[in-house]
């Protein structure tokens, strides 16, 4: 594959001829460029809570000294902001552990319906609190896969996650047993995490599953969202030799499809 990157104007040349330059970029170089981008990514996203911080630090001191009242809601939202750094710093650590473990394959067999049962349980006091039903729909006897049963607790939470977030009152996970998956050309499980909230504009799709990317930057901040929830679901993914479709409209709700080989 080449990557061109434009690097010269266009102008005329010998009285009349139009030159454009390209250059080619060489994998290393491409490779460069994403870590600058990456550190600069979690350079600002660490910061903007650290400014907050320090700015109530310095309230606190001053002015609010001697005001009880003022203390106790700076002090909460300090939580909040510590909070949204030691998420972060979490997600990223999870990140780097994935994207290292990418080439080795889990051994490990585990019954993924009654998995999803259990994380489903871990998420029902997020569910109820914001008004979403969940539900489960999944065959009785188990569904066996090859897996890293906390790396696929992790992808179902944070499609769940996303799904109580973002979605509207209704969220559902619907496992399937796949004879032979045509993709995959193996027997797989399809599992799907199907929401009814304001869905996706099928503009960011392609990019969804980038570090730091967010459809609904605003949303995603104010429901504490890191930007790192589906890198990692698509590392796990990729890791257990699975895929992920995204599909969405807007005003039609999410589906995010998991595949993943028995
Ligand atoms: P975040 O921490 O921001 O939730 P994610 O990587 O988990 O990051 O998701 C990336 C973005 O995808 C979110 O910021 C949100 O805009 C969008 N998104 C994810 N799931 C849904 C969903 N079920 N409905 C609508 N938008 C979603």
């Amino acid at each position: 594959e080449v990557n061109l990157r434009y690097v010269a104007g266009i102008g005329a040349v010998n009285g009349g001829a139009v030159m454009i330059c390209f250059e080619d970029i060489t994998e290393r170089e491409q490779a460069g460029l994403m870590r600058r981008d990456f550190v600069a990514n979690v350079s600002h996203e660490l910061r903007t809570p650290l400014t907050a911080l320090m700015g109530f630090i310095e309230t606190l001191r001053g002015p609010a000294r001697n005001d009880a009242n003022a203390r106790d809601r700076f002090l909460t939202i300090m939580e909040g902001e510590a909070n949204r750094m030691n998420r972060l710093v979490g997600d990223l650590l999870s990140l780097n552990r994935v994207e290292s473990e990418e080439r080795v394959r889990p051994k490990e067999r585990i019954d993924l319906a009654a998995q999803l049962e259990s994380t489903i349980k871990s998420l029902e006091p997020l569910a109820s609190n914001g008004g979403v039903s969940l539900h489960l729909e999944a065959p009785a006897t188990p569904v066996e896969i090859p897996a890293d049963p906390d790396q696929i607790q992790q992808v179902f939470t944070n499609l769940i996650e996303n799904a109580v977030k973002y979605g509207g009152s209704d969220a559902r996970v619907v496992v399937t047993p796949v004879e032979r998956d045509r993709a995959l050309r193996a027997p797989a499980v399809r599992v799907q995490v199907i929401d009814n909230g304001p869905g996706i504009d099928p503009v960011h799709l392609p990019r969804l599953t980038e570090r730091f990317y967010r459809a609904d930057s605003h949303r995603s901040r104010e429901m504490g969202g890191t930007g790192l929830g589906l890198a990692i679901v698509k590392h796990i993914i990729n890791r257990h030799r699975g895929r992920l479709r995204v599909e969405s409209e807007l005003g039609k709700g999410a589906v995010f499809t998991v595949i993943l080989p028995q």
